[in-house]
């Protein structure tokens, strides 16, 4: 079939595959601006996807920059105004950063988040398809010209527009069809994700988002809304397929070795089934090239421990918005817009990456995590720090300044037994620090050439990346980043 636009029948000024987080953020604040927004989704809308969802006031503060968050507080999830972490013996009890005025956090089921956004983009002018599934890209010369989908009747529809906004998730079909697969990065998770929604029973503190360690596991509690509990658990990853009973055994298991956990959810009742995603791995893909941008996961994915990709999703797709809105139908000047825009999140993001990539390893809490646990239970301003950590309002390099980095250190081998385990963390933890500047620098340096080719069909998915390969199960820097901008969140 030709790739060409010519036989399109129908145009816009910008096509977005994917209605959710980082479509609609793209086609709220495109339309606005008075553009033709066309958006296809695959998938009813309404409806669930397999995600679960904390925000962090950072989240919110985008939602609120989107005209969507009073419609998403009506949905009636309880604001969540603490955050409690425990681990090896201590717990950390904190309250959350500021974002733009919002000092919490908010855990809301996907399909009314999801239908607040659909809405807001609706009421800004953008035109959103349900059940139409993208299955290429049309080109003209080396540039994305628009897309091809199948609608709801089965029939072969064609839009031809200036450009293409892939905001179609981890299993991106653009992404696949202009060339961006393999990533550039690929981290495989340590955990594998099962959760489950309890009917909360009353007394139980419903302002609490928390999240427990117990030896390898991890796992969380967050109140949601309709009176629900949302409770997520992260075991170490297992290789192979999960089927359902599977998911339901594994899940059980990981609650039983997490008594906190079981205990917070006594007496609540099992609403619906476990739900598992696994094998997955953190990355970052080519997000920009002529005429085509991957927003949200489509072009880049952390691991759920850290709870951040709605809050990227959102934000991205807004800024892919804005910083495209003047420029759509200047071939040269939308493709710079385009790959400063990529840039961008490249550096905002990537020590959350890492970050991330730490928390995912699966592992039990080393001898500098536990310091870190036992120091901020009883210094808030660490705790605070920490949280900022989640919220965007601190960078993970500010845990990790020189005199704190000595006190760490210094606490753990003042108060853990085994000197040689400390002395073996820190030196891996610097390894990693190393590996990680090592990787950002060479994988993600920017000068990667734009590209729009047809993959194989065998390229579908992501190869297997050799452990020995990877940047590292990994830490945070041991020394600042100086080009990660300080404040991100604005
Ligand atoms: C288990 C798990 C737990 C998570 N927990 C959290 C959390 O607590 N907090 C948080 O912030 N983030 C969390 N995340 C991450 C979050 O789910 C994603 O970062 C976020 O959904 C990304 O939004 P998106 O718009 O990029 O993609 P998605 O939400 O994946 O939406 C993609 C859309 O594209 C559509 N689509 C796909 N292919 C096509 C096609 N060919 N044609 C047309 N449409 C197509 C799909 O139907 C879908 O509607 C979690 C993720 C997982 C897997």
């Amino acid at each position: 079939m030709p790739d060409s636009p010519a036989a399109a029948a129908e145009s816009a000024d910008v096509v977005i595959v994917g209605a959710r987080c980082a479509g609609a953020a793209s086609a709220i604040t495109l339309a606005r601006a008075g553009h033709r927004v066309v958006v296809l989704d695959a998938a009813p809308l309404p409806s669930d996807t397999l995600s679960t969802h904390l925000l962090w006031p950072a989240g919110l503060a985008e939602l609120q920059h989107l005209g969507a968050l009073a419609d998403v507080l009506a949905l009636g999830a309880p604001p969540l105004t603490n955050a409690y972490a425990a681990g090896a013996g201590y717990g950390i009890d904190t309250t959350f950063p500021t974002v733009d005025g919002i000092d919490h956090a908010l855990c809301v089921r996907r399909t009314g988040l999801d239908d607040v956004l659909v809405r807001t983009a609706r009421a800004a002018g953008a035109e959103i398809r349900q059940r139409s599934r993208v299955t290429s890209v049309l080109r003209a010369g080396n540039r994305c010209a628009g897309v091809r989908y199948t609608d709801g009747a089965g029939a072969t529809v064609e839009i031809s527009a200036a450009l293409v906004i892939g905001a179609d998730g981890r299993d991106s079909t653009v992404a696949q069809t202009v060339g961006a697969q393999p990533p550039l990065l690929t981290v495989p998770s340590g955990r594998d994700c099962y959760y489950a929604y309890w009917r909360d029973t009353p007394g139980r503190p419903r302002d609490t988002a928390a999240q427990w360690r117990v030896g390898a596991d991890l796992g969380t509690a967050f109140p949601c809304d309709d009176g629900l509990v949302l409770s997520l658990v992260q075991p170490p990853a297992v290789p192979g397929r999960c089927g359902p009973s599977a998911a339901e055994r594994r899940y059980t298991e990981a609650l039983q070795r997490i008594p906190a956990l079981a205990d917070r959810l006594r007496d609540c009742e099992r609403v619906g089934r476990v739900r598992a995603a696994t094998g997955l791995s953190s990355y970052f893909r080519r997000s920009a090239g002529p005429g085509w941008a991957l927003p949200g996961d489509a072009g880049h994915f952390k691991d759920p421990v850290t709870a951040q990709g709605i809050r990227d999703a959102l934000r991205y797709g807004r800024l892919l918005g804005e910083a495209v809105t003047e420029v759509l139908h200047e071939p040269e000047r939308l493709d710079r817009a385009l790959r400063a825009w990529e840039r961008r999140r490249v550096d905002e993001c990537r020590a959350m990456f890492h970050w991330t990539n730490r928390l995912a390893r699966g592992e039990a809490m080393r001898p500098l995590e536990i310091e870190l646990y036992r120091r901020a239970a009883d210094d808030p301003e660490l705790a605070r720090v920490t949280t900022g950590i989640f919220s965007r309002t601190r960078r993970p390099a500010e845990l990790h300044t020189p005199a704190r980095a000595l006190r760490l250190v210094a606490g753990a081998l003042r108060h853990q037994p085994d000197t040689r385990a400390v002395l073996r963390d820190l030196a891996l933890e610097l390894r990693i620090g190393a590996r990680n500047i090592h990787a950002t620098r060479t994988a993600l340096r920017g000068n990667t050439p734009p590209v729009l080719t047809p993959r194989r069909s065998a390229d579908r998915s992501d190869p297997p990346v050799p452990r020995s390969a990877l940047p590292a199960t990994l830490a945070a820097a041991p020394r600042r980043d100086r080009s990660v901008p300080a404040a991100e969140h604005r």
